[in-house]
């Protein structure tokens, strides 16, 4: 199968988000990656080098996949990423485990590294989790809202709205998810907002897979009544918002596809 990640390295570290982007590291993804490539084997770096350096890696794998650039299915050929990279391969294989940790790849032995199919099933079980958190850390982040985190998810919906315009859906289901995590990130519980992260990306992928075609990522209107909620320390409303938003993106979705992944084996051997 053919490889896209050529591609998809180098181009999603340029457009790598710039909060997560300065969280893992001051410098961008994209110059971390270059200048790790020289001092790959020198070790005189330091540790600190080598793990902003695969963080950076990461970190591209992680919106290409998040901006369907890098599509469910796809092998991740590990010589390619290292022609591309300059990182070496134990390096690549790290960044696939972590990827394989949060279930965005999925490792075949003898095979590789394969970006996960996410099964109806399991697109179900992540909404259902989603269902579960996300409202009530919705209502959470609107009992310690801030004119300072109010103006900061405004500003993320502006961005929204500004892909939304140029046509760019890439960055529009990127940002849409982002605006997620930031209200994870606000909520100030590091554990579920490590929960959102990976929930999140998954739900980047579902949406590649069962999408119908021509629906929007997440409703900008939608996100802005949430912010008002938060803006006006409604915990009740925001809580309600949240949960019939997630409910509206599940149903954009088509879950009621069989589930290929678990094949029908009554129905394989009762056929002669
Ligand atoms: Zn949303």
């Amino acid at each position: 199968m053919a490889t896209t990640s050529k591609k998809a390295a180098p181009g999603a570290a340029a457009k790598a988000p710039r909060r997560a982007a300065a969280k893992a590291n001051p410098k961008t993804p994209q110059k971390a990656a270059a200048n790790a490539a020289p001092n790959d084997e020198a070790g005189a770096e330091g540790a600190v080098g080598e793990a902003s350096a695969t963080e950076a890696i990461y970190l591209s794998l992680l919106y290409a996949i998040m901006e369907h650039r890098l599509l469910a299915g796809t092998k991740l050929v590990e010589e390619r990423l290292c022609e591309v990279t300059g990182a070496s391969r134990a390096r690549i294989r790290q960044v696939f485990a972590r990827l394989a940790h949060e279930k965005l790849v999925t490792l075949v032995p003898n095979r590789g590294a394969f970006v996960s199919s996410p099964s109806v099933d399991e697109a179900r079980e992540v909404f259902q989790a989603r269902r579960v958190v996300e409202p009530a850390l919705a209502a959470e982040l609107a009992q310690r809202a801030t004119p300072a985190k109010v103006r900061s998810l405004r500003r993320h919906a502006m961005e929204e709205d500004n892909a939304r315009a140029r046509g760019d859906r890439a960055a529009m289901i990127r940002l849409s998810g982002e605006f997620h995590i930031l209200l994870a990130e606000m909520a100030g519980n590091a554990i579920l907002e490590k929960l959102i992260r990976e929930m999140v990306s998954l739900t980047c992928l579902i949406i590649t897979l069962y999408d119908r075609p021509g629906a929007p990522a997440c409703a900008e209107h939608e996100h802005r009544q949430l912010i008002d909620a938060i803006e006006q320390r409604d915990a009740a409303r925001a809580s309600a918002l949240m949960a019939e938003h997630l409910e509206h993106i599940e149903g954009s979705l088509d879950l009621s596809l069989p589930d290929s992944g678990t094949p029908d084996f009554y129905s394989i051997f009762s056929k002669g």
